[in-house]
C-alpha cells in the first residue's frame, strides 16, 4: 500500500509542494529507503524516524519500506522531511488511518526520541498549504509562526500527541499567532549635536527611500547619523511584514513566531563574503541584502568592502531581487532595501578638522577609486560630514527629535503613495526613488527657472542621463516634504547640492551648487 503526505521544498521563499509517497511490501530483506533526490539532512531521516520509532516502542516491519520525495527532480534539502515521512511510515503501518491524513501538509524536525524541534521554513509553508487548501501540521515550538498564515494548522510536541490526535484520543488545538514584537527603542536625531546638514539629507532619503553615502573624517558621527534611518521611516505595512517575515523564516531567525513591524536594519562588516552579503552556501540561504528587504543595509568603511562584493550588489539595487546560481538552477530571493553607506575621504582616514591629510589629493582619489562607477551610479544621495569641532558639542541638545522628522517623512510618503499607487509593483515602490523615466515627465515637472538651473548644472559639471535623472528625483521628494506640487528651483539648488563631487571639486564644497 502506499500513504501520501504533502510537504515543501524551498527554493527562496518559495515553498514547492512535494509530495511524499511511502510504500510497504513484503521483501526477502527489510530495507528502508528514500529515493527523489534527497541531499544528505533527509538521507539521514531515516535514521531519526527509525530511532523515533524504536523510542516510542513500536519496531519498524521487516517489510521492503520504500519513501518516494515528488516530483524526483527538485533538489530536497534540510531536515524537515523527518515529520512527513514518520507519517508516511505510521500510515502504512497502521498506526494511524491513511485518510485521516488526507487535507494535510507536514513539516517538521524531528528528535531521535520523536520530539519535535524548531524547523525553518514555517511561515512560507504554512502559507502555501493554506492556499492549497492543507491544514499544515508542524512542531509545536512553530505553531504561533504557523498561525501567523492563518487559523486550522496545527502544532504537535511529538509524534505520540499526533498519533493520540488522529487516533481521535487526544485531539491538537489550533496555536494562535505569536505576539508582534514592541518596537525596539530606535536610537534618537535628538542625541546628534549640530550635523543640522547631514539630518537633512537623512530625511530626505527616508521621504524617497534614496540611497546615502556620507563621507567625512573619522568622528563626523557619520555611522551615528546612518544608524538613526531607521527611526525615521514608517513601520512595515501588513503586507511587507509578511514578505520580511518570510525571508527571516527561511534564514532560521524568526524566534518563537515573533514578528516584528520594525523595518529591519542590516549592517554587515567590510569583511563579509559575496555569499554572507547577497545569499549563498550550502543550502543557498538570504545573504544581508534579502535580510534587509522592506529595510535598510547600511555598509560602514565602504571602499573597504571587496570590489567583488560591492559589484554583487548592483543587481539587488537595480532589480530589488537577488538571483543565486546553484548546480543546474537558480534560487531567488527579494531583496529591495535602501543602501546607506558612509566613508573616510582618504585611506588614512582624511585627518581632523579641515579633512586633509598629508598625502594630499591623491590619497582621496585612489581611495574613492575602489567604488567602481556602476555601484555609485545607484547612489541618489552624497554628503560630507564636516569634522564634529568642539563649538558644536557645546550646542544646546537639539529641540527636534526624530518622531518629528519621521512624521514629515510619513506625510511626503503618502504624497507618493498617492501618486504612484497604479504604477508600483512588487519590485517597483510607491517611492520617488523607483520612478521610472514616464513617471518623471508625468509628476517632476520643472517650473523654468528650475529647468534652468539644471540645464546650466548639466553643462557646467557634464552631468550623465542618469545623474540628471536623479537630481530631479531627489528635487521631486524635496518638494514632496514641502508638499509641494510643483518643482521650484529651490528644490533643483538643494538637489544638485547633493550630487557627487569628484576628490578635487571636494575643497569648493557645498557653497558651489547652492550659491547659484
Ligand atoms: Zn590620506
Amino acid at each position: 500500500m502506499v500513504a501520501r503526505v504533502t510537504t515543501f521544498a524551498f527554493e527562496g521563499i518559495a515553498a514547492n509542494p512535494v509530495d511524499v509517497q511511502v510504500h510497504m511490501t513484503s521483501g526477502k530483506q527489510p530495507v528502508f529507503m528514500i529515493v527523489g533526490l534527497p541531499d544528505k539532512a533527509v538521507a539521514e531521516s531515516r535514521e531519526r524516524v527509525r530511532a523515533a520509532f524504536s523510542a516510542m516502542g513500536l519496531a519498524l516491519p521487516p517489510k521492503r519500506i520504500t519513501v518516494n520525495l515528488a516530483p524526483a527532480d527538485l533538489p530536497k534539502e534540510g531536515s524537515h522531511y523527518d515529520l512527513p515521512i514518520a507519517l508516511g511510515v505510521m500510515a502504512v503501518m497502521g498506526i494511524v488511518s491513511p485518510d485521516a491524513l488526507d487535507g494535510h501538509a507536514a513539516i517538521g524536525e524531528m528528535s531521535l526520541d520523536g520530539q519535535l524541534g524548531e524547523t525553518i521554513g514555517v511561515l512560507p509553508a504554512a502559507m502555501q498549504a493554506l492556499d492549497m487548501g492543507l491544514r499544515l501540521i508542524c512542531p509545536e515550538i512553530c505553531g504561533p509562526e504557523a498561525a501567523w498564515a492563518g487559523d486550522g494548522n496545527l502544532a504537535a510536541p511529538n509524534l505520540i500527541s499526533l498519533i493520540n490526535h488522529f487516533t481521535g484520543r487526544t485531539p491538537l488545538s489550533c496555536p494562535p499567532p505569536g505576539e508582534l514584537a514592541a518596537r525596539p527603542d530606535l536610537l534618537d536625531l535628538k542625541d546628534v549635536k549640530g550635523q543640522d546638514g547631514a539630518k537633512r539629507v537623512l530625511e530626505i532619503a527616508a521621504a524617497g527611500g534614496h540611497n546615502l553615502l556620507f563621507c567625512g573624517p573619522p568622528g563626523s558621527g557619520k555611522s551615528m547619523l546612518a544608524k538613526r534611518l531607521s527611526g525615521l521611516l514608517p513601520e512595515l505595512s501588513a503586507k511587507e511584514l509578511l514578505q520580511v517575515s518570510q525571508i527571516q523564516s527561511v534564514a532560521g531567525l524568526l524566534e518563537r513566531g515573533q514578528l516584528s513591524r520594525a523595518r529591519p536594519f542590516r549592517a554587515p562588516h567590510h569583511s563579509a563574503s559575496m555569499a554572507a552579503l547577497v545569499g549563498g552556501g550550502i543550502r543557498a540561504r538570504p545573504g544581508e541584502t534579502s535580510l534587509a528587504h522592506h529595510g535598510v543595509l547600511f555598509l560602514d568603511e565602504l571602499p573597504e568592502f571587496s570590489g567583488q562584493v560591492l559589484d554583487s550588489l548592483r543587481q539587488p539595487l537595480e532589480d530589488g531581487e537577488v538571483t543565486i546560481s546553484r548546480a543546474n538552477r537558480h534560487v531567488k530571493y527579494p531583496a529591495r532595501f535602501q543602501l546607506i553607506a558612509a566613508m573616510n575621504p582618504c585611506r588614512c582616514g582624511g585627518g581632523a578638522g579641515d579633512g586633509r591629510c598629508r598625502k594630499g589629493p591623491r590619497c582621496a582619489e585612489q581611495y574613492q577609486a575602489r567604488l567602481s562607477g556602476p555601484f555609485i551610479d545607484r547612489i541618489d544621495l552624497f554628503y560630507d560630514t564636516p569634522a564634529v569641532t568642539a563649538v558644536d558639542l557645546t550646542l544646546p541638545p537639539p529641540t527636534e527629535g526624530s518622531a518629528d522628522v519621521a512624521a514629515r517623512v510619513a506625510a511626503a510618503r503618502q504624497r507618493q503613495t498617492d501618486r504612484y499607487v497604479e504604477t508600483a509593483s512588487p519590485t517597483k515602490r510607491a517611492l520617488n526613488v523607483d520612478a521610472t523615466g514616464q513617471d518623471l515627465e508625468a509628476h517632476a515637472v520643472l517650473d523654468t527657472a528650475g529647468q534652468q538651473l539644471i540645464a546650466d548644472a548639466a553643462a557646467k559639471y557634464r552631468l550623465s542621463a542618469r545623474a540628471y535623472h536623479r537630481v530631479r528625483k531627489v528635487a521631486r521628494t524635496i518638494a514632496d516634504l514641502e508638499a509641494s506640487d510643483a518643482i521650484h528651483r529651490v528644490h533643483v539648488a538643494e538637489a544638485l547640492s547633493y550630487r557627487r563631487r569628484l576628490p578635487e571639486e571636494a575643497d569648493t564644497a557645498r557653497s558651489g551648487a547652492l550659491a547659484q
